[in-house]
């Protein structure tokens, strides 16, 4: 009986912190399996059907206004409506998302709230003096890819959020060009408050680091993308990036591909050639298989 109780508390605690992670990331949504109603819990806190890959959210979704949710009776909301009445409930399982491994529960959200909670109104080096927010980063704890640059911007600094504006929807397009969705990976950042116009320096990086390692082992991502000559010298690049994106790299048995952050794409639009053949070497390794080359 005891194993039983030690059980259902573990699970309510990996739910509790789903849940928590969630809201904390500014989600307004949780997953629903496909077909099932959406419940409302009133006043702007809204279930939204889980999308699926073949009709992923607008890049930057999650700063979108939510879109009208049905009034449902709460007991009624989460059964699907062919469900006539009678009989035991069959639960539909969804195919899970390419970008998602198999078998993570709530876990690896309830680790990554518990180092959100860790890092708190952090003030463990300079940068929190001129910081709006902290970015601490957003996305699935189940993603297989992981994203990082080394610090936000001014926008991502003013909403707490990781990778907003231009940039913010150009990553979100090379994503979606990999056949993911913003949902399916996790985006975060070495250092989690921006250092206005100048750079992140290893002070920072010293004391910001540990969080970011906390993230990965989290997450557990099979790869991740680092975005920017910053991140990627952060990660084990050696010499600029010009020369070394594309190449894997391997941090603590973790494979890493270097490449640009989309803010220099924006600058540089020629670039994008080589970015989308970094992130196809991504691709196969995580066994997607490659949609026709984006246009733009
Ligand atoms: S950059 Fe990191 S270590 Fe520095 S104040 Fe912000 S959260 Fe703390």
């Amino acid at each position: 009986m005891s194993a039983v109780r030690a059980e259902l508390a573990r699970l309510v605690a990996a739910t509790r912190g789903a849940l928590a992670w969630h809201m904390e990331g500014g989600e307004r949504d949780l997953p629903v399996p496909d077909g099932w109603a959406q419940p409302s819990l009133g006043r702007g806190q809204a279930f939204r059907a889980f999308h699926t890959p073949s009709a992923p959210p607008a890049p930057n979704a999650e700063i979108a206004a939510p879109s009208p949710v049905q009034a449902l009776e709460p007991v009624q909301a989460i059964a699907p409506a062919s469900h006539a009445g009678g009989g035991p409930l069959a639960v539909p399982r969804p195919a899970a998302p390419v970008g998602l491994a198999a078998g993570v529960d709530g876990q690896a959200a309830l680790a990554l709230h518990q180092v959100r909670a860790e890092l708190g109104a952090c003030a463990r080096c300079r940068l929190c003096e001129g910081r709006t927010e902290i970015v601490f980063g957003a996305g699935s704890p189940a993603a297989r890819v992981l994203f990082v640059a080394d610090a936000p911007g001014r926008l991502e600094d003013e909403l707490g959020l990781p990778f907003v504006g231009e940039p913010g929807r150009l990553l979100g397009r090379m994503i979606h060009a990999m056949g993911l969705s913003r949902g399916e990976v996790y985006l975060t950042y070495l250092a989690k408050c921006s250092p206005g116009p100048g750079d992140v320096g290893p002070d920072t990086l010293a004391a910001c680091g540990p969080f970011f390692d906390a993230q990965v082992a989290a997450v557990n991502p099979e790869v991740i993308v680092a975005l920017g000559e910053g991140a990627a010298a952060a990660l084990g690049a050696e010499g600029p990036l010009a020369r070394v994106h594309g190449q894997w790299l391997e941090r603590e048995g973790r494979a890493v591909m270097p490449t640009f952050h989309p803010k220099a794409l924006i600058q540089h639009p020629r670039t994008k050639r080589e970015v989308w053949s970094d992130l196809k070497k991504v691709m196969r390794r995580l066994g997607i298989d490659a949609p026709p080359p984006p246009r733009g």
